[in-house]
């Protein structure tokens, strides 16, 4: 079962960034599979607008028929088994679809906090200032390998604006970065924290209103939880400054809770954290296909 978690679990999007160590494995997944391999195989079936029913890792009569007509959209043999031929065609459609909408498109990127604002910081000690960092640094290299253009508003632990300024001025500032980019969405990465309860983890994504921006938050969220297993906690109105104040589609995405200790856990290693990206292009390129 490894051979098989090792074609799905990173077909979105580490096809494209290594291509070398994907091509090779020749399992076969069909009818009666479960495990790993078909959690990620229905992941990738639901971004792309194949319905597999739950992401419950069995291959049952649904997830059967959407490889059905994943095969028959892209003129495969129809026979509902995912092979090696089904298997790549699942990668290299992603990515090429990726580099189609994201040509000619710039995101902008903005990890929260930074210098000497770290945002929440666990009882772990870590802070999310640093997780969002990653998070957005790694988003920013798998766009750019699809060949989209990103503008960071942060590459470094600092903020923009010196201490002593205000909210609005740092937070305006990071907008300004967007705007005078030509940014076609904005998307601001953060964590969450909630202190009465620790026990609440998830991911969940805030928008200001508007189809575009709505539908962005709803992409976003999808493609976070499907990546990195958080439980979607919801898709909500805010009004935060950086989603008043853009004039393009944007999105705040809180990805787990910094008060939650597998969650604060899990936003420290650095395969969370690709995972997290991974779903926020995910999201990106649903959003970008009209979705
Ligand atoms: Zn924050």
């Amino acid at each position: 079962m490894r051979r098989l978690f090792a074609i799905f679990t990173m077909v979105a999007v580490m096809a494209v960034i290594a291509p070398g160590g994907l091509c090779s494995a020749a399992a076969i997944i069909d009818r009666g599979s479960s495990g790993e391999a078909v959690v990620d195989l229905q992941k990738m079936l639901k971004s792309r607008g194949f319905d597999p029913g739950s992401l419950d890792g069995v291959f049952g009569p649904r997830t059967e028929m959407a490889v059905r007509s994943f095969q028959e959209k892209l003129g495969l043999v129809v026979d509902g088994i995912v092979g090696p031929q089904t298997a790549e065609a699942l990668r290299s459609d992603f990515a090429s679809r990726a580099r189609r909408l994201l040509a000619g498109k710039t995101i902008a990127v903005d990890p929260g906090h930074g210098g000497w604002n770290s945002g929440a910081v666990g009882q772990g000690g870590t802070r999310e200032a640093d997780n969002v960092l990653a998070i957005g640094l790694e988003l920013e290299r798998m766009l750019k390998q699809l060949g989209g253009r990103v503008v960071m508003t942060r590459r470094t632990d600092k903020e923009l604006t010196g201490p002593g300024s205000s909210d609005a001025e740092e937070l305006g500032a990071r907008v300004a970065v967007a705007e005078r980019a030509g940014a076609d969405m904005f998307i601001s990465i953060h964590n969450n924290a909630y202190e009465k309860n620790p026990g609440v983890s998830g991911a969940m994504t805030f928008h200001h209103g508007g189809d575009a921006s709505g539908r962005l938050a709803a992409r976003l969220l999808e493609g976070i939880t499907g990546e990195t297993g958080l439980e979607p906690v919801g898709v909500e109105w805010a009004g935060f400054y950086v989603l008043r104040h853009s004039r393009v589609p944007a999105t705040l995405v809180e990805i787990g809770f910094m008060t939650n200790r597998q969650d604060e856990k899990a936003l420290s290693s650095s395969a969370f954290r690709s995972r997290a990206a991974r779903g926020l292009l995910v999201g990106i390129v649903e959003y970008l296909g009209g979705r």
